[in-house]
């Protein structure tokens, strides 16, 4: 018989110390642990939003100010951990949310050069645009996402929201047909509505039966962050502290394959990288990691990233033609989930939609949430807003831009022809002839396929 089954009374004794130690230790911790979950459980938000970048970020600190009980849920380990963008934020959006958040923000440098590189084998020709608007108030920012998201959290955070990190939201709740909630491992969380913030493959707008994935509507873009001392920086860029510049390149930098190449300045580093579109990357046969390689040795790139450390590489979808159904009962769905993202050509502009439509669904939120109705027509206001809004007038002005900007002449034709005119322009090795000749001559063959794109241009951009 083991010693703790012999009786006696010394035994009996220590039995009832250990029974009085249970019973006194253990079993208040049990119910304390039970009632935490209870309460875990049972908690019911008046917003959860799955994703904490800048639409998700917008829409809970929109919120929280206003004193409601939101929940960010992240599934990198702190917010921008997995995040990747080229690295210009336009400030449009956020000035309105967070006045004058340049005082308080993590920007990197202010953009006050805007330039334009057409790139041929041989040449490269380079426009430079300058002008004091760029700056006062500033138009654009370089951001690193990392800091900045990190930053944009915070400030929800401040203002009352929650925020759980290192957490993928797996599914939607669903309840008689409505969305309400999420499902996150073995842990269900409750609310009246749900925002999707979760980026260009968004896992929830697809839950919700809004979205399918057509390799047809993204652009791959992979970057670099280079480091590279903030006086060398500013040597090689030509620029004053705190200015900054952001220069694309297009043509044969992309094997003329429709896309581009960007550089912006950080403080002490360039963000790098190219965009092109899946479909013709996947035809083209090429490898992506070729094209960023080749870019780096250009002989008008290396010489800007000269003695630079790679710190950085990451790769990411962008939506460029591909919308989703903007809100369903109890769901609405904000920025590059939604595919709200406009490319132009000259600005691709993914941040300050996201911003914009992560502040127009809190608005419409706070709307439901006075009338207690979370229904698919009560949430409908948001498209309202965001009609209201630039965000939906810009993706209609610029809805035949993704279109257009797959005219591989655009990467081939063109930037070769505009090399070679400065090439003849700028050459004295002879007899000179006239600008207008020189045109004439560059252009035989071409001219009426010219027209047709400038006009399709001209409607696209
Ligand atoms: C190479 C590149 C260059 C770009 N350059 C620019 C530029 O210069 N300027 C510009 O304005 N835009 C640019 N964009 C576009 C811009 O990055 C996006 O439009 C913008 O980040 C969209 O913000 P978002 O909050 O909607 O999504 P995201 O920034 O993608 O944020 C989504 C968040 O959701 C989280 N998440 C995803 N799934 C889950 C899940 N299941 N559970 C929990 N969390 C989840 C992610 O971790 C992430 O934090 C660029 C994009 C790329 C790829």
């Amino acid at each position: 018989m083991p010693f703790w089954k012999k009786e006696g009374p010394s035994l009996r004794a220590c039995n009832f110390v250990i029974c009085v130690l249970f019973l006194v230790v253990t079993l208040p911790r049990c119910v304390h642990l039970w009632l935490k979950n209870s309460i875990k459980m049972s908690e019911k938000f008046d917003v959860i939003i799955v994703g904490a970048g800048p639409a998700g970020c917008a829409a809970a600190y929109s919120l929280a100010k206003t004193g409601f009980n939101v929940l960010m849920v992240e599934r990198g380990k702190y917010p921008g951990a997995k995040n990747v963008m080229g690295g210009r934020l336009y400030a449009y959006a956020l000035n309105r949310l967070v006045p004058d958040f340049w005082k308080e923000a993590p920007v990197e440098r202010c953009v006050t050069h805007e330039k334009l590189t057409l790139l041929s084998d041989k040449s490269s020709v380079t426009l430079d645009f300058q002008d004091k608007e760029l700056l006062e108030p500033p138009n654009s920012f370089t951001i690193l996402r990392a800091r900045f998201d990190q930053w944009f959290a915070s400030k929800a955070v401040e203002a009352g929201a929650t925020l759980i990190s290192n957490i993928r939201v797996d599914d939607l709740l669903w309840k008689d047909k409505k969305i309400t909630g999420i499902v996150a491992g073995t842990d269900k969380l409750e609310a009246n509505i749900v925002i999707a913030a979760d980026g260009a493959v968004s896992l929830m707008a697809e839950k919700a039966g809004l979205k399918k994935f057509l390799a047809k509507g993204f652009a791959i873009g992979m970057k670099e962050i280079i480091e590279l001392p903030e006086k060398t920086i500013e040597e090689r860029f030509n620029l004053v502290s705190g200015e900054g510049t952001a220069q694309l390149f297009i043509g044969q930098c992309t094997r003329q394959i429709p896309g581009g190449a960007f550089v912006y300045t950080n403080r002490t580093s360039l963000s790098l990288g190219i965009v092109v579109y899946i479909n013709q990357l996947i035809e083209s046969k090429v490898e992506a990691y070729e094209l960023m390689r080749e870019f780096n040795s250009n002989p008008a790139i290396a010489k800007l990233i000269a003695g630079g450390k790679l710190v950085e590489y990451s790769v990411h979808v962008i939506p460029e033609s591909s919308r989703t159904g903007l809100y369903t009962d109890g769901l609405l769905v904000v920025g590059d989930a939604a595919g709200l993202l406009v490319n132009s050509g000259i600005t691709l502009r993914g941040m300050d939609m996201a911003i914009a439509s992560g502040m127009a669904a809190a608005e419409a939120v706070k709307i439901a949430m006075g009338k207690n109705d979370f229904s698919k027509k009560s949430l409908s206001h948001y498209e309202y807003l965001l009609k209201q809004d630039f965000v939906l007038k810009d993706m209609h002005t610029f809805r035949r831009s993704p279109g257009f900007l797959q005219n591989t002449r655009l990467y081939s034709l063109y930037p070769e022809l505009v090399c070679r005119l400065f090439h003849r322009l700028a050459l004295v090795k002879g007899p000179k002839k006239r600008l207008f000749d020189e045109l004439l001559e560059e252009t035989k063959g071409k001219r009426v396929q010219m027209v047709w794109d400038l006009i399709k241009g001209l409607r696209a951009l």
